[in-house]
């Protein structure tokens, strides 16, 4: 192995540690109302976050689950205990997310459709999605993809077209808006992620799924915990996936804050897209107004490794999201045969520029001489 230099970091891709020590004392006196209760797991803190986090999204519904993974797969699960879709069904969901996204749809015994983004947002747009449509597929995976929502009324227009239920991975967009409405309550349900790292992080793994849709709420309240509405009766083969106590009162904590950080977020994102003049970086395109909450800020470069180690000789640590194709995981070889151009080429173009809530202006000076 090559001898690496040490090299100090001014400017930290993401300080998770100051992210959350700004509220140690509410966490504090949290964690003491959570131990004087005697209750740990699904209680009245889980119950209160869930009312919460629905307010807040103007959603009617919420479920705390274990993570963001579970939270897709429940919600497909939950679907086939309804009879609504049947294993082996397709999902159309974007080949360049997360491999959760993915993930969630073998889960659930469904076969996932890779579907090629749009190359200016980064996102699955409907007017792709014909090319992909089979009389097997019946559910849509949008992922808001770094924080910015889909144009969910035309991926809605296309789901109502093709008698598809819409699933939104909303792991990267807490509070991102379009056309008024947060991410999360267009389509039948929607999953959320609570992962340190999100935009809405918890201090350990979390989850949410939302919907309106009051039959498909009460099969998934039981599937989260062994599929049963009463203890030891159980009505399906569910999961364990349930929420803390401390999870969920930390996350109502940071829940209050949420919206301030995503504003700090949006002026980061604000001075990087006016200040980085290198023509050779390809800039993230923003939306409309409260569209993009920038959970990641994603350049594009041709020599996107080169950029990389020049900025971290200069103590700017960046990241990848993500360096390998979904359809070239070693976990994934069913997938191995699909040719995805434009996916390929993105996986080895993007990356990703220091952003969060704590970030200070007087750090970026970088930009303006990338
Ligand atoms: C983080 C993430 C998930 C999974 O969330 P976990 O809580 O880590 O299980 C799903 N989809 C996307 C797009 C993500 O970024």
């Amino acid at each position: 192995m090559k001898a690496v230099k040490k090299m100090s970091i001014s400017v930290p891709f993401l300080d998770l540690k100051e992210i959350n020590l700004r509220f140690s004392e509410e966490f504090a006196e949290a964690q003491k109302r959570v131990l004087e209760s005697g209750w740990v797991i699904l209680g009245q803190e889980v119950e209160a976050f869930e009312r919460e986090f629905a307010d807040f999204l103007g959603s009617k519904h919420c479920v705390g689950v274990a993570n963001g993974l579970d939270a897709l797969v429940l919600s497909l699960r939950a679907w086939i205990e309804m009879g609504r879709i049947s294993r082996g069904d397709e999902v159309l969901v974007p080949a360049n997310t997360y491999i959760a996204s993915i993930l969630a749809v073998y889960e659930a015994g469904l076969k996932p459709i890779l579907v090629e983004p749009d190359e200016n947002s980064f996102l699955m747009h409907a007017k792709n999605l014909h090319e992909y449509v089979s009389p097997r597929t019946k559910v849509i995976l949008p992922v808001h993809l770094y924080g910015r929502v889909c144009q969910m009324d035309q991926i809605m227009a296309f789901a109502k077209a093709h008698n598809l239920l819409v699933l939104e991975d909303c792991a990267q967009s807490h509070g991102a808006r379009f056309q008024g409405i947060s991410s999360g309550c267009f389509g039948d349900a929607a999953g959320f992620s609570f992962y340190p790292g999100k935009n809405l992080g918890a201090l350990g793994d979390g989850g949410a799924i939302t919907s309106q849709d009051d039959e498909f709420i009460r099969v998934v309240k039981a599937l989260r915990n062994y599929g049963s509405e009463r203890k030891y009766h159980n009505l399906y083969k569910g999961l364990n996936s349930r929420l803390d106590e401390l999870q969920a009162a930390f996350l109502r904590i940071k829940l209050k804050h949420l919206q301030e950080d995503n504003e700090h977020r949006i002026e980061v994102a604000k001075y990087y897209l006016e200040n980085i003049k290198n023509s050779e970086i390809v800039l993230p395109a923003p939306g409309g107004a409260g569209e993009h909450v920038w959970h990641l800020f994603v350049i594009r470069s041709k020599n996107r490794d080169k950029l990389a180690q020049r900025l971290l000789e200069r103590g700017i640590q960046t990241m990848v999201h993500y360096p390998i194709p979904p359809h070239r995981q070693m976990g994934y070889k069913e997938l191995h045969g699909l040719s995805l151009p434009l996916s390929e080429r993105l996986h080895e173009e993007v990356l990703s520029l220091p952003m969060g809530p704590v970030i200070e202006k007087r750090w970026l000076y970088f930009a303006s001489q990338l």
